[in-house]
């Protein structure tokens, strides 16, 4: 662990996973996840989100938005939530200590929320878990 992600520069591969699941899904890199949301009229009171999926609700399209700089303890802190709340394997949660797997493993989280519009958190990371042995 202790590697920063910068999903900038990985957007286009990070984009055409999404698109295997979901055909017009954007994917976006942006500097503050909270600011971007504020900008659109969203609440969110987490400053240190990773990612977030939205919907525009007059094209239906979905927007994945990724923070632009996933830090060390951005990660860690995904790691220790999922740790104290889901029911997941051990392995699959220590295999996201590896940045590459980590953010797949987010990216994949935020298009299940595009996919399954009321799947609960536990669910979206147990299918992006799922789709991660496959991609
Ligand atoms: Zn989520």
């Amino acid at each position: 662990m202790g590697q920063l992600i910068v999903t900038s520069e990985i957007l286009d591969d990070l984009t055409s996973v999404a698109r295997r699941f979901v055909s017009d899904i954007q994917v976006e890199a942006v500097p503050s996840i909270q600011d971007r949301c504020k900008a659109i009229g969203l609440p969110e009171d987490n400053p240190f989100l990773c990612g977030k999926t939205v919907q525009d609700l007059q094209s239906d399209r979905h927007l994945v938005l990724l923070a632009e700089r996933i830090t060390p303890e951005m990660q860690a802190s995904v790691i220790s939530a999922m740790e104290s709340h889901a029911k997941m394997p051990r392995e699959s949660i220590a295999s996201l200590t590896d940045p590459h797997v980590f953010v797949k493993h987010l990216l994949l989280h935020e298009v299940a929320h595009a996919i399954g519009h009321d799947w609960s958190e536990e669910e979206c990371d147990r299918w992006a878990f799922q789709q991660l042995h496959i991609a």
